[in-house]
């Protein structure tokens, strides 16, 4: 049994550490100049996001003409920990740097690769998502903004909503239904189009967040008439399914390191204000749970990694955004609970995940991971389901 990485892999460490100790992130400009949206490209994240690429520390796994340096999969994760250990982000663009590249390089013709994937990577173009509609959100296959061919064009029409980013993007990768619902099985008739944001007919409107009505990351977007040249189909005509689960699998593959390494430091901010303000019995036996969750995700990270390494299933990764999302949920509210009254102060700060904020701003933004990418509920039925082998009710 191997209990520590290789010594190549440490090297990866040593020479990472280095690199980033001669490459400062820009943690104070963020700080000063924060995005307002996540497809807003500041001219910090740009910068930074073009150095990653060109040192290839963007993408480690992919090789150095898409910003990676071929990194094998152990070098990968320890790439992801020691970034997430510093809080260091890659990008301000996630859905374009983690989604919507790699369907492209997946799917895209070798023009989309260049024209599309590549300045993205630089940092020269940002991207939104448009899966989500008002009526087909878990349900995805049931979207119904319509794309009709029209010569060498679509042209395109419906709604979406909860697109994070539009009103920031560029470009809005959008999956679209090319076959009616009476002439194919729902989940045949779906096609990806690349749609450049300022085409005419596309207008959003966008949606205040629960915690602070001056921002707003999520647009509804109407799309009227728009249109679509028909060489901006990614991948084959009705096969967008296919894409649709691709790319939201490179999501998840190391996101379980973001929920243990947000799970420890905020459970050290909880301890450190239980150590100045006391608690109670309740407190301390609740704290102990966070701090039991936190080894269970970490070992549970590991265990599917070591997995997924030897080629084997690891229904691990099935539990941990549900477990991982819902123990930093857990542990928000604590921090609030703990507080008493003074947990509805709003100047009382509590650790920065995500943005600066109280306890219970944090706490309500923490629902925010508990729904993309397949709610708490679509987790369970899939443990459920797939994992545990229980029937459908
Ligand atoms: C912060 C944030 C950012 C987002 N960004 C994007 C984006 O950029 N692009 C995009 O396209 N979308 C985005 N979304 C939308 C997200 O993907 C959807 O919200 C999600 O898929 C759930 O869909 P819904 O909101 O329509 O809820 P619904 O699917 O209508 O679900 C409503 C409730 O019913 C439950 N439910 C539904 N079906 C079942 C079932 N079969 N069994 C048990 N319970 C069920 C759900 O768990 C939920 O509690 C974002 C959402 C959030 C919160």
């Amino acid at each position: 049994m191997h209990l520590r990485f290789s010594d190549e892999d440490e090297q990866f460490r040593v020479e990472l550490l280095a690199w980033l100790e001669e490459h400062p992130p820009p943690i104070q400009e963020e700080r000063d100049d924060p995005p307002h949206s996540s497809a807003d490209k500041r001219p910090w994240a740009v910068q930074w996001q073009r150095t990653l690429f060109d040192a290839g520390y963007l993408v480690p796994g992919w090789p150095p003409e898409h910003g990676g340096r071929n990194a094998n999969a152990v070098q990968q994760m320890i790439y992801f920990e020691e970034l997430e250990r510093r809080k260091i982000r890659r990008t301000t663009n996630p859905q374009g740097l983690s989604i919507v590249t790699p369907s492209l390089l997946d799917f895209g013709t070798p023009e989309q690769v260049e024209q599309l994937a590549l300045p993205t990577l630089r940092a020269e173009i940002s991207w939104c998502l448009g899966m989500s509609e008002p009526n087909a959100g878990s349900d995805l296959a049931g979207l119904s903004t319509r794309a009709v061919q029209d010569g060498d064009r679509f042209i395109v029409n419906g709604q979406k909503v909860w697109t994070s980013g539009a009103q920031d993007a560029d470009w809005c990768m959008c999956f679209v239904r090319t076959t009616p619902l009476d002439q194919a099985p729902k989940h045949k008739g779906i096609s990806v189009l690349a749609i450049p944001m300022s085409t005419p007919g596309i207008e959003y409107r966008p949606i205040a967040e629960l915690t602070g009505p001056d921002y707003a990351d999520t647009n509804e977007v109407f799309l009227t008439d728009v249109e679509v040249p028909v060489e901006n189909l990614v991948g084959a005509l009705n096969d967008g399914w296919r894409l649709a689960g691709g790319s939201l699998a490179h999501e998840r593959a190391m996101l379980w390191i973001n929920y243990a390494y947000d799970q420890k430091d905020t459970l050290e901010q909880l301890i450190a204000q239980a150590k100045e303000r006391g608690t109670t019995d309740r407190g301390r036996d609740l704290i102990a749970t966070a701090a039991i969750d936190e080894q269970a995700l970490l070992a549970l990270g590991y265990r599917g990694f070591a997995k997924f390494q030897k080629g084997q299933a690891s229904p691990e990764h099935s539990i941990l955004k549900l477990f991982g999302s819902e123990a930093l949920q857990r542990t928000l509210l604590l921090g609030a609970e703990e507080l008493g009254a003074d947990g509805i102060d709003l100047d009382i700060l509590a650790p920065s995940i995500w943005r600066s904020g109280s306890w219970a701003q944090q706490y309500l933004r923490s629902f925010a991971a508990t729904i993309p990418g397949g709610t708490s509920e679509i987790q369970r039925n899939i443990i459920a389901e797939r994992v545990l082998g229980l029937p459908r009710s």
